[in-house]
């Protein structure tokens, strides 16, 4: 039976692109019925280096953020990584999988460590053998991710791939990425070549799910864009990275193809077309907002969702990290 597994690091506040790139797409497969595990990955958001006090509470927000958008703790598993110690330990085990020069071709890492990548943390540059270990210590077919983990899920599928060989079994699944829609890849306001995070020292390259109304549309108005009308067709929008990056957030929020946009504003300028985004974007995110608020009001009934869903992962975790362990020849005599 199908598994879907994903995660989302407590490195900042939620964005527009987290949103619509995973959120909504974990609701999906949570309403089509099928099994949803979704971890707070705090493990892997002190890769860099977080105030204790800021990432306890990032990481209940989170937790509001994903109820708030439409995740039932019942129906889905949630609960955050550090609570599962199968995520650590069969991470060690990966670590002995993968080779360096693997590790080496990843994108993020480079990203992410910048200019000094001597001085990264060997979390950071390990990230990709435990966010494998997350999706393996559940046997994960599934996961919904936006583009930019692409390349990690190739890895994934590289490492289960050489465990199974290098051991003679098949045990670990090769997993499907599942990025689909509009919104895989959404782009920082401030510049169409990158993509928008959480973690980006500029607010005003994002749409924070907590941004109030006017900030929207302050930060909509003021996003980077070219002078031309909007096209009539996708193929004007080729060569305009910030023009599509509109179009498509435009699409995948009123859940409508990026033709059927500009079918309507196809002609217009931004100055008609940015407000009418901003409208769209409110209406959305809004509802979302002033729920997160109401459920961190209470911070006890978070913790008790977040320990439930740890109880449930760890129940499906630690038979399958045993059996890998027994594989590996580690003895387990208690
Ligand atoms: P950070 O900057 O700390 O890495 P982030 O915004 O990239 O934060 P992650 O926690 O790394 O968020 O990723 C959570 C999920 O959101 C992943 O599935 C990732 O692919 C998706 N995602 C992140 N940014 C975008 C984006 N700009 N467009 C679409 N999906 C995104
Ligand atoms: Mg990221």
């Amino acid at each position: 039976a199908p598994r879907v597994f994903s995660g989302i690091q407590p490195s900042g506040g939620l964005t527009l692109g987290n949103y619509l790139g995973a959120l909504k797409r974990f609701v999906q497969a949570q309403d089509a019925g099928t099994e949803t595990i979704y971890c707070m990955v705090d493990m892997h958001a002190i890769t860099v280096w977080q105030d204790p006090a800021k990432l306890r509470r990032a990481t209940r927000e989170l937790a509001a953020g994903f109820i708030a958008s439409g995740i039932d703790p019942v129906r889905s598993i949630l609960f955050n990584q550090s609570q599962v110690p199968a995520h650590a330990e069969l991470a060690w085990i990966f670590n002995c999988v993968a080779r360096m020069g693997w590790l080496k071709r990843m994108t993020q890492f480079k990203d992410k460590a910048g200019k000094n990548a001597e001085n990264a943390s060997v979390g950071l540059f390990a990230y990709p053998t435990l966010m494998a270990a997350d999706i393996m210590a559940y046997h994960a077919t599934h996961v919904p991710v936006g583009e930019d983990q692409k390349q990690h899920l190739e890895l994934t599928r590289d490492i289960a791939a050489k465990f199974n060989h290098d051991f003679g079994v098949e045990f670990f699944p090769i997993v499907e990425p599942v990025i689909e829609g509009a919104a895989t890849r959404v782009m920082s306001l401030r510049d169409g070549t990158k993509k928008m995070s959480k973690s980006d020292p500029s607010d005003m390259s994002r749409i924070n799910l907590t941004d109030d109304a006017d900030t929207i549309a302050q930060k909509l108005r003021k996003a980077r864009t070219d002078p031309e009308a909007l096209p009539s067709d996708l193929d004007g929008l080729a060569e305009r990275p910030e023009a599509r990056n509109l179009v498509n957030i435009y699409a995948a929020l009123a859940d409508i193809t990026p033709d059927a946009v500009l079918a309507q504003y196809g002609g217009q300028g931004f100055g008609a077309f940015k407000p009418a985004l901003a409208d769209l974007a409110v209406d959305k995110l809004s509802p979302i907002s002033a729920e997160m608020t109401r459920l961190m009001q209470d911070v006890a009934e978070i913790d008790r969702i977040l320990g439930d869903g740890a109880a449930r992962a760890h129940a499906i975790a630690q038979p399958i990290l045993e059996q890998c362990y027994d594989i590996v020849g580690l003895i387990r005599t208690r």
